[in-house]
């Protein structure tokens, strides 16, 4: 690793303290960990100051006809942190706690994520204030054609590349593809990742995450000589990226003792089938509310159970300084962005508990996303087993990596994640060059 130290960068006088609330929003947790990263790293201040900012953020007024005639105005953003490694990705979420800070975060998470894996993208996020839960199918189609034509600047195949996130998938990314298609009078399918495979999108596209959250865990479990044969797993959260990671997992010989959504956790000592609960699930408007194969505890219970592995893979900042301690598992692996508040790291840390960070853990959807786009380029479609190969192969290196860092300089492999990546965008950034 490149030594970015210089004497001024020795005292750091630019840092800001961390904040000292308990709770802490997502760019707070996200800073922080980029501050202790780049002060080991020695980073230069000066660019310290490039990658701390967005680089551009767009926050757009959405009006969309509802159903009954009335019109609404949604609040709509993308945020694209830094292109310094190639065009900006990452996706867009419709979630009614979306807010400017969360994409914030979000869109300096997939700068980071991109750059441990290796893939030439830069970072960002998209996302709209909008429950689209209570919103019916003809509603969400007029506003994500409305963010999209609202972001048609933004938007390109070579400049900025959006995809599914929390409450999109590639429904909604079909009418992205379409309406931008519309505009430049050509269908452009490399415009988004994550669309159905009849419109361009990639075999392994949607177990992408859940397979990298699998691929890291037995790693992870390999350094700790854990034995994946019937180790206990709880996974929270049990949408596309926990019922994947858990439906992998329990392939690999694991078992899943505990599965939450927002109904609730579901805990069974002797295991839950995971195809049995997304049956249910499926039967039951998508819900696991009723299931009665396991017993149901408190939501917030399922992250303090007696596992060997734990997989938070719902939404942001639940292991907090409140519920630390309590963590009984040896081995956390974060399939939600953001899971764990900065706060919670050293304690967990001290605990002894290792932690696969998430812009290393759930890097396997930007990877396959990636792909679907080199096919797309391409005009060509890989089989299914070569892109699991090839991205089981890049989790592979990059958690191998991130080990290493960690080991050598001493520090987790949250620390370590964040500075093989800004070291990598540091010393891309310096090849470049700035004005
Ligand atoms: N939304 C996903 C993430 O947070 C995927 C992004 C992408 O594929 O561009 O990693």
């Amino acid at each position: 690793m490149e030594n970015y130290t210089s004497k001024k960068s020795q005292n750091m006088a630019y840092i800001e303290p961390a904040p000292l609330l308990d709770k802490e929003n997502p760019f707070e947790a996200m800073m922080s960990r980029f501050q202790t990263a780049s002060q080991i790293l020695g980073l230069e201040e000066q660019i310290y100051n490039v990658l701390k900012v967005p680089a551009r953020q767009v926050i757009v007024s959405l009006p969309v006809t509802m159903d009954d005639g009335s019109i609404r105005v949604f609040e709509g953003y993308r945020v694209i942190h830094s292109t310094i490694l190639g065009p900006s990705k990452g996706g867009i979420r419709f979630d009614p706690h979306v807010n400017l800070d969360e994409v914030k975060a979000l869109a300096a998470w997939m700068t980071w994520k991109c750059a441990v894996v290796d893939i030439p993208y830069g970072g960002a996020k998209g996302g709209v204030n909008c429950n689209p839960r209570d919103m019916s199918s003809g509603e969400i189609e007029r506003l994500m054609r409305a963010y999209t034509l609202a972001m048609i600047d933004i938007f390109g195949a070579d400049k900025d590349i959006p995809a599914p996130d929390m409450g999109t998938g590639p429904r909604e990314m079909a009418w992205l593809m379409d309406e931008y298609s519309r505009t430049q009078g050509m269908t452009v399918n490399a415009v988004v990742t994550g669309k159905p495979i009849v419109l361009g999108g990639s075999l392994g596209r949607t177990e992408a995450t859940g397979r990298g959250v699998m691929v890291t865990s037995l790693a992870a479990m390999g350094k700790l000589k854990i034995n994946p044969y019937n180790a206990a797993c709880a996974v929270q959260g049990f949408g596309n990226v926990g019922m994947w990671a858990a439906r992998l997992l329990e392939e690999r010989g694991l078992k899943i003792v505990a599965i939450s959504d927002l109904s609730g956790a579901y805990y069974n000592e002797k295991g839950i089938e995971i195809n049995k609960a997304v049956q249910y699930r499926d039967k039951n408007k998508g819900s696991l509310d009723g299931y009665a194969e396991a017993q149901k505890i408190d939501g917030k219970e399922i992250l303090t159970l007696p596992v060997d592995l734990l997989v938070p893979a719902a939404t942001e900042d639940v292991i907090t300084v409140a519920n630390a301690s309590k963590i009984q598992a040896k081995l956390i692996v974060e399939g939600a962005n953001g899971p764990t508040s900065s706060k919670a790291d050293s304690i967990i840390y001290e605990k002894g508990i290792s932690v696969v960070p998430d812009i290393l853990a759930n890097a396997g959807g930007v990877t396959v996303s990636y792909f679907e786009w080199v096919q797309n380029r391409l005009g060509y479609k890989w089989t299914a087993e070569r892109v699991n190969r090839r991205s089981d192969r890049i989790m592979k290196d990059a958690f191998d990596n991130v080990y290493r860092v960690a080991s050598e300089y001493k520090v987790s492999m949250r620390i370590a994640a964040y500075m093989v990546a800004i070291d990598k965008v540091a010393k891309t950034y310096k090849f470049r060059g700035g004005f």
